[in-house]
């Protein structure tokens, strides 16, 4: 498997490059750097609405933006790993909390709303 970003020659096997981390079954897009931060960004105020509707009891609302938050914030924590950036971790931790608030929102929502 030849890295698509640096070009190293890695074993069969590999997922993640052993020179740059980068994942060698996908296609290298630089300018996917402004995306990483704008999606993180968007999963974490998804997650935030999310939660904040299920506080103010609109539950079917919750789990709706909550069920947008995971589908988002789950491509949103993996697109960090793609980059060689160095806020990646906060990028992750980001999307991540995002993600968990979204979690939250969509299956506390959800069980509410059916009950
Ligand atoms: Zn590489």
């Amino acid at each position: 498997m030849k890295c698509p970003k640096c070009g190293f020659d890695n074993p069969e096997d590999t997922l993640f490059c052993k020179k740059c981390d980068w994942r060698v079954d996908i296609p290298y897009v630089p300018e996917r750097k402004t995306n990483a931060s704008m999606y993180c960004a968007i999963a974490l105020a998804l997650g935030v609405i999310a939660s904040a509707l299920y506080f103010m009891k609109w539950y079917v609302f919750a789990a709706a933006v909550g069920a947008i938050g995971m589908v988002v914030g789950g491509y949103a924590i993996n697109v960090p790993r793609l980059l060689n950036s160095d806020n990646k971790a906060v990028l992750v931790t980001i999307a991540g909390v995002g993600l968990i608030l979204s979690m939250v929102g969509f299956m506390l929502g959800l069980y509410m709303a059916v009950l």
